[in-house]
């Protein structure tokens, strides 16, 4: 896998990279120099993300440039500037004020991907209090959970999703003070006792704000984890994030200020919010939201019609339009698309090769994790791709790969130091604390905080290795890898491998309990259309594997799996295969994607 390169694209469809040479750019990227780009609270009033995202563009050249086109269900589109989103971001953080929230207390968004959704955000940081997203396809309890960790003292939500979802935990939630309803539809009424309606309030709420001093060190996002391996945490990030949500768009998005962005993922996970939201508006950029849900040919037709330039989607969503077939994509012009970019879930080289083919252009692996706030490690437009690998460390950040003992915890010198691992060698990927959007803390979990950090290094938990120039290639989640004959394998290599062969549209692998072997492999795969699973197919997928990977590392189970269990951030839960594998308890499956 490692021997192909897909050579960075020499035309770059008529924009060159910002970054034109990773190694100079590595050399002298300073955050300080990155937070000089930006503008700051004037009067040394501190950096507050709004401004930086909003108010400096209204106040500038930018002000009837096109911030957000959000696509509604059923394809109607509402335009929105720069301006317009100042002023009504604005009378939202006045109408918080007129309410008596406080700057620090927790204003939480269970909203569908529109406008009103980008007015409530830029209006909570403009106010100073801190941003909760929420995913709205959550039922009742994940939705209770985590107000009540969060301490939430208002709620945006719209009168649909209060009534199935909220009404009925209210009482649970005694610090939740106001309920703000938008889309309340003008005549009906009162809305449901206890609620405010928020479009009646904007209408009467004073159309400038003055954002009020922002120490960059304030909180001002909560973002609660993907509960892939286990209960979500809420991670804490602070005003001064901005600095990585810009430079990151800079250097690992490529933003130009004429692009028209579309990043797909929902502002209930931290993607949707940094860069779905935060870091294309830093940019001045148009931004593309999409009400609706994944469907193939509404996607390529959205990328064609507002002529998307930068992408940003998730190994699961090309693993399905990859299912949908290449010509699907071929029936559709675009030619405007110049970048793509993929995070969430290893991406596996099968798919980078594919979209070479299928979309014109390769597809650019990054990693990062809700706690460390923006892109971390990435391919860059500038660079070669290796397909399977995620690139190499962001520009100001310092990765490495650290060697683990024999009871799999990171290996730590007589002078507190910990140990690296060597070129090629298998270990846990960690990142030097201190970059901007790093989180502050697992709110109401100080001791799950202090653990992250080990010998000078924050520990993403997850394992990787690097190769001689540096790129970095993942292993599998700490929890997901398995230990069999003393090979440790990452389910990864594995899923890839299987993935190779055309009946195969998506594969997870997990380890089972086996006597003599510790664990062995077990694969679950989803097949094509026009494949069957049965008894031959198994076989020739067993041998295919073992062809690849060798008979140690091949599954030696296969079981057939349309539907294999997804987060609603859409990475395969493979916990939960484990679980249901063997009779185990399934825990936390607040964040379970839910099949229509
Ligand atoms: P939880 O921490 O609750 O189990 P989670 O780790 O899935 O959930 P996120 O913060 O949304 O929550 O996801 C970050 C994780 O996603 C990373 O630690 C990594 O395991 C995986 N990931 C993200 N990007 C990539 C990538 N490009 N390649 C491989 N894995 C990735
Ligand atoms: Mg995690």
């Amino acid at each position: 896998m490692q021997g192909n390169v897909i050579p960075k694209s020499g035309e770059h469809r008529g924009a060159d990279p910002n970054m034109a040479d990773y190694e100079a750019e590595r050399a002298s990227f300073t955050w300080e120099k990155a937070r000089q780009a930006l503008d700051g609270l004037p009067n040394g009033g501190g950096l507050n993300i709004a401004h930086e995202a909003v108010v400096r563009h209204a106040l500038g050249p930018r002000r009837d440039h096109v911030a957000i086109r959000c696509i509604g269900r059923h394809g109607e589109r509402l335009e929105v500037t720069y301006g317009e989103l100042d002023e009504r971001s604005s009378r939202f953080a006045n109408v918080l004020s007129a309410l008596g929230v406080q700057p620090g207390e927790r204003v939480f968004a269970l909203m569908p991907r529109t406008v009103d959704l980008f007015v409530a955000a830029m209006g909570t940081l403009k106010h100073r209090s801190v941003l909760c997203p929420l995913f709205a396809a959550f039922g009742p309890e994940p939705i209770c959970q985590r107000m009540e960790l969060g301490s939430g003292r208002a709620l945006i939500t719209t009168p649909t999703l209060y009534r199935h979802k909220v009404a009925g935990i209210r009482e649970r939630l005694p610090e939740l003070r106001h309920v703000l309803l938008v889309g309340q539809s003008a005549g009906s009424g009162a809305g449901p006792e206890g609620t405010l309606d928020l479009d009646g309030l904007l209408v009467e709420a004073d159309a400038d704000y003055e954002i009020g001093a922002t120490d960059p060190e304030e909180m001002a996002l909560l973002h609660f984890t993907s509960g892939t391996t286990g209960k979500p945490k809420g991670a804490v990030h602070v005003h001064d994030a901005v600095v990585s949500h810009y430079a990151t768009g800079r250097i690992a998005l490529d933003l130009h200020a004429d692009d028209v962005f579309w990043c797909t993922a929902d502002p209930g996970w931290v993607t949707g919010t940094s860069y779905g939201i935060i870091s294309p508006l830093v940019h001045g950029v148009t931004v593309i939201v999409d009400e609706g849900d994944f469907d193939a040919q509404r996607w390529y037709e959205t990328l064609e019609r507002e002529a998307v330039t930068v992408w940003y989607t998730a190994p699961t969503a090309l693993r399905m339009l990859m299912q949908a077939g290449a010509s699907m994509a071929k029936e559709h012009d675009l030619s405007r698309l110049r970048f793509i970019a993929s995070v969430g879930e290893p991406l596996n080289p099968e798919v980078v090769v594919w979209g070479q083919y299928a979309l014109g252009l390769p597809i650019h692996d990054n990693w990062w994790q809700t706690e460390t706030g923006g892109i971390m490690v990435a391919n860059y437009a500038c660079m070669d791709i290796r397909p399977g690998s995620m690139g190499r460390p962001l520009p100001g950040i310092e990765a490495t790969v650290l060697a683990r003992d024999e009871n799999d915890a990171v290996e730590v010198g007589a002078d507190g130091v910990a140990v690296e691992a060597g070129v090629g060698q298998e270990g846990e990927l960690a990142l030097r604390p201190g970059w901007p959007s790093m989180f502050r803390g697992y709110l109401g979990n100080p001791e799950r905080y202090r653990s992250c950090f080990v010998g000078g290094w924050y520990l993403s938990g997850d394992l990787a290795r690097r190769d001689e120039d540096g790129y970095f290639w993942f292993v599998g989640r700490g929890d997901d890898v398995i230990k069999s004959a003393g090979h440790l394998i990452g389910p990864f290599e594995v899923e890839s491998a299987m993935m190779e062969h055309p009946a195969v549209a998506e594969a997870a692998v997990i380890g089972k309990p086996d006597p003599l072997l510790g664990e062995v492999v077990k694969a679950f795969v989803t097949l094509h259309a026009g494949y069957e699973g049965n008894e031959e197919l198994r076989l020739d997928l067993i041998g295919f594997a073992r062809k690849r990977l060798g008979a140690a590392i091949a599954p030696r189970e296969i079981a057939f799996d349309q539907h294999l269990p997804h987060t609603s951030s859409g990475k395969i839960m493979r916990r939960l295969l484990k679980a249901r594998e063997l009779g185990l308890p399934e825990g936390d499956t607040s964040t379970l994607e839910v099949r229509p």
